[in-house]
């Protein structure tokens, strides 16, 4: 390891082209066009802006689930237990009404049989208490001919909003900070946002809730710039709920079905919240993707990284790092982790939580994990384990190529989608990687969702053919 390895980087670091391109041992290349982003550094691109939910990969809770419902109407009277009110008007939990050691069975037979080709598949790891888990809950907002204001979520493929007061799967204090919000809209003369003509003011409300820390993020989103007596609703929003950390106000004017638009102010705090997930601290923006479930992906995060073998010696790349996460808790037990991810907020997230934790073998790119793989392997980079964490799409074929001319001893693969897994995993295997075995864990009860991470080791020799 050369005597640079642990350069320090700060927030006021402005990395030009050419630093940008150097390894923390500063004198191997890095791929031509990737940024290591720093702080200050500016906009570029409109595929660097895209906001971390449109390439989101928790599942979007109203996607089709995972295991179809031919399978639930199968279900024995035993697997059964209450409906939710709102269960088929709201599409987000497909098995609210199978008992939860039904749901785990469900998973473990749709894993296996996607993954059973390749190799071992392990019994699922399920929650304890599989209620109330989600730490982001997001809130569409209307009024009924009447004027009554509701908030709730879409019904499928329409703009109708179906009244949601609480889940049981989404954190409590979200949704009662949701419902008081909802409360102060008419004495603040708030109109609620109509998708359809466009008329009216708060379109949506995100909170997040940082699971360890109970820090509360709020943000208000508008279908314009101004929130008549801002300061008075944050003010009388506080008083309610002392406990929140930060408002924010995020403007989407676009006729989108995006959540979030790119203009924010913080109106309240500091305009982020942390969390601690493996003894690391992590700072979450509004933009940022933040797993959802933070009880299991503990647990997810430790096996990954225990399935990488870290001796201490490694290079390891995390590509599609988000925040950074994976690669902060495995970093001290690597030589040097390098993250990559597309979407900028994220990146200068994990920038300042490799900072945070003291984590001085880590640096970040901001790039496509495709494009950065395959200029790594044309300049002869070499790497030992990788972490694969794709969106539900899975990788794309050229991250796979430029994976295979890389050769790494290991690759951990992260899914939340089984099905682009298994045919990434047939790419690699064609190519000479061994599955070592597949271990799934519930992170999305009541949905038909689960994550599974997949350990795979290096070819005993390249095979070039499919390349
Ligand atoms: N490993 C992180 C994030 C996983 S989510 C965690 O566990 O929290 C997947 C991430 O991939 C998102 O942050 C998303 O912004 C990013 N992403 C999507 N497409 C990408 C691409 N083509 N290249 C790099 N990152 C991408």
């Amino acid at each position: 390891m050369s005597k640079n390895s642990g350069r320090k980087y700060t927030e006021r670091s402005r990395l030009t082209s050419k630093r940008s391109r150097q390894t923390p041992e500063g004198n191997r290349r890095m791929p031509e066009g990737s940024r290591r982003i720093s702080i200050e550094r500016k906009q570029t691109s409109d595929k660097q802006r895209k906001p971390a939910d449109e390439s989101r990969r928790s599942p979007d809770r109203r996607k089709r689930p995972v295991v179809s419902s031919a399978q639930e109407n199968g279900l024995k009277k035993s697997d059964r237990q209450p409906i939710c009110p709102v269960m088929k008007k709201c599409g987000g939990c497909q098995y609210r009404n199978v008992t939860y050691e039904r749901q785990l069975a469900m998973k473990q037979e749709q894993v296996s049989k996607l993954l059973q080709p390749f190799c071992r598949v392990y019994p699922i790891a399920g929650m304890e208490d599989p209620y109330h888990y989600r730490n982001k809950v997001h809130a569409v907002f209307d009024h009924l001919k009447d004027g009554t204001i509701i908030s709730g979520v879409y019904e499928e493929k329409t703009h109708r909003v179906v009244p949601v007061d609480d889940c049981l799967v989404e954190d409590e204090k979200a949704d009662a900070i949701i419902r008081d919000i909802r409360g102060m809209l008419r004495s603040f003369k708030i109109k609620t946002y109509d998708e359809d003509t466009g008329y009216g003011l708060l379109r949506h409300v995100l909170v997040r809730r940082g699971f360890a820390t109970g820090q509360i993020m709020v943000v208000l989103v508008l279908g314009s710039p101004i929130l008549p007596s801002k300061n008075n609703f944050v003010q009388a929003l506080r008083k309610l709920h002392p406990e929140i950390s930060t408002i924010i106000i995020n403007v989407n004017n676009k006729k989108t079905s995006m959540v979030l638009g790119e203009k924010e102010t913080v109106v309240y705090g500091k305009g982020y919240i942390e969390d601690v997930l493996c003894g690391q601290t992590f700072r979450i923006s509004s933009k940022s993707f933040y797993q959802v479930n933070s009880v299991q992906t503990e647990k997810l995060y430790a096996k990954a990284i225990e399935l990488a073998g870290l001796s201490g010696k490694e290079r390891v790349i995390d590509a599609y790092c988000g925040i950074g996460t994976i690669g902060i808790c495995a970093a001290a037990r690597a030589r040097e982790v390098i993250g990559v991810e597309l979407n900028r907020d994220a990146v200068r997230d994990a920038v300042r939580n490799a900072k945070r934790n003291e984590k001085k073998n880590i640096l970040f790119y901001n790039a496509d994990a495709g494009e950065f793989m395959t200029q790594m392997a044309a300049q002869g980079e070499q790497a030992d384990v990788v972490f694969v964490d794709p969106p539900r799409s899975g990788c794309s074929e050229a991250f796979l190529r430029a994976v295979v001319r890389v050769r790494p001893a290991r690759i951990v693969y992260i899914s939340c989608y089984p099905e682009t897994q298994a045919r990434d995993l047939k790419y690699l295997t064609a190519n000479g990687f061994r599955v070592q075995g597949a271990y799934p864990y519930d992170c999305f009860p009541f949905t038909g969702h689960v994550e599974t991470i997949v350990q795979l080791n290096k070819p005993k020799q390249l095979q070039t053919a499919n390349i």
